[in-house]
């Protein structure tokens, strides 16, 4: 039983028509002409593999395999939908087309499964459009509430709220509600990997076993602008000095983790950033992340204890605000070991791993167990026309997730 890399690769090479013709690459952005134009396409793709399709309010598409068993929970596989601006043609819909090709397995195999099927693409995860990632799955989940699809706009004032309504021009081709209460037993995605790792090991695959947690914040740090003649150094308040203390320590700080942490001061901004003015004050980002929990809130803790300490010693005033803390979500151990032994079984090979980035698993993993397959992206560019994936790569990191879904079936 195999999932079929030709086919995988012509459903690749259809949904990539569908594009923003006058952007680079490829830019399929939320409730556009060309997004409508690849949903009308997937409701006919999943009509044809007999799947019972809907469309929610903000445009999540689901089309559901009926099981025969009693317990109605599904099992859910897909990705989503919406690109970047110019971005890959890989990135979010391959693991709408493993969704695709696993119930075409299905089918042809004439295997019912105890529990239902639904294939799921996901609306609006990149926040290319509107500034806001995972609104798909976060309004599937309950998280979003429809009064606030306001609240997001894109770069010409156009809302959410407006904007979904464009979907009403596919109302006669497939059943709409406003939210779906799916309640999933287990949830897959696969993706590619945007990283260099599987290429590197040989383009192998990942099965994902953590998703990074990730927290920002924004630091201002005040001191005294003067004479860059004039001041003696013991009297001087010098905002960038501190500054330049506190970033050493958070490059210390995350190296000396036993477990994957990264932190970063990406942004900067000195006033009154002049030659011969002593730095009255600096505003700056502090970006930390990690695989593992307990890592991310030592270097958090540490980190905020040194800035008050940098700041007191040098005579400084500071401010820090939290701009989000996303913990870190440990994906399902069962389902973990489902794709390991699939991979081992089928002689793939396969390494754990985490993701260091978020993805639509991130807010499903809230609703039902989950985890993910990664597959290797060439030269590890993602989000950029070069974003490429080979198909049978795509194939078999489908095949983990259907031998997974049989595996679990029968819960
Ligand atoms: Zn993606």
């Amino acid at each position: 039983m195999q999932c079929n890399s030709e086919r995988i690769g012509d459903w690749i090479e259809k949904f990539a028509s569908f594009t923003d013709p006058k952007q680079q690459g490829f830019t399929r952005f939320s409730y556009t002409e060309e997004d409508v134009v690849a949903r009308r396409y997937l409701i006919q793709e999943m009509k044809k593999l007999n799947l019972e399709v809907w469309m929610d309010h903000v445009g999540n598409i689901f089309g559901r395999r009926a099981g025969r068993g009693k317990n109605q929970k599904p099992i859910v596989v897909g990705s989503h939908l919406d690109t970047v601006q110019s971005g890959g043609k890989y990135d979010g819909i391959a693991g709408v087309i493993t969704g695709l090709e696993v119930v075409r397995v299905l089918n042809e195999l004439q295997i019912q499964l105890d529990a239902p099927l639904e294939v799921i693409a996901y609306a609006e995860e990149e926040g290319g459009r509107f500034g806001s990632a995972f609104i798909g799955s976060k309004w599937l989940a309950g998280e979003i509430q429809l009064e606030e699809l306001d609240k997001y706009r894109d770069g010409e004032g156009n809302t959410i709220a407006a904007e979904c309504l464009k979907l009403d021009a596919l109302n006669g081709e497939v059943k709409r509600c406003e939210r779906r209460d799916i309640s999933p037993q287990a949830t897959f995605e696969l993706h590619i990997e945007q990283g260099p790792v599987l290429e590197s090991k040989g383009n192998i695959l990942g099965v994902v076993d953590t998703i990074t947690g990730s927290s920002a914040y924004q630091v201002v740090i005040k001191g005294e602008a003067n004479h860059a003649g004039t001041i003696p150094m013991d009297m001087r308040k010098d905002a960038f000095v501190a500054v330049s203390e506190i970033s050493l320590a958070l490059n210390r700080l995350a190296k000396e983790q036993p477990i994957h942490t990264v932190g970063t001061i990406g942004f900067i901004e000195m006033k009154p950033n002049a030659y011969n003015i002593i730095p009255g004050e600096v505003e700056f980002s502090m970006d930390i992340r990690s695989l593992d929990q307990t890592c991310m809130e030592q270097v958090t803790i540490q980190m905020k204890d040194l800035i008050k300490r940098v700041a007191e010693d040098g005579g400084l005033e500071f401010t820090i605000r939290t701009k989000h803390n996303q913990p870190v979500v440990s994906l399902s151990e069962s389902l973990v070991s489902a794709l390991s032994a699939s991979a081992e079984k089928r002689n793939y090979t396969y390494i754990t791993m985490g993701s260091g980035a978020g993805h639509d698993t991130l807010v499903m993993a809230r609703m039902a167990p989950s985890a993910m397959v990664f597959v290797p992206s060439k030269a590890g560019r993602s989000h950029c026309p070069e974003e490429f994936t080979q198909p049978d790569e795509i194939a078999r990191g489908s095949d983990l997730i259907l031998d997974a879904i049989l595996q679990i079936q029968s819960y």
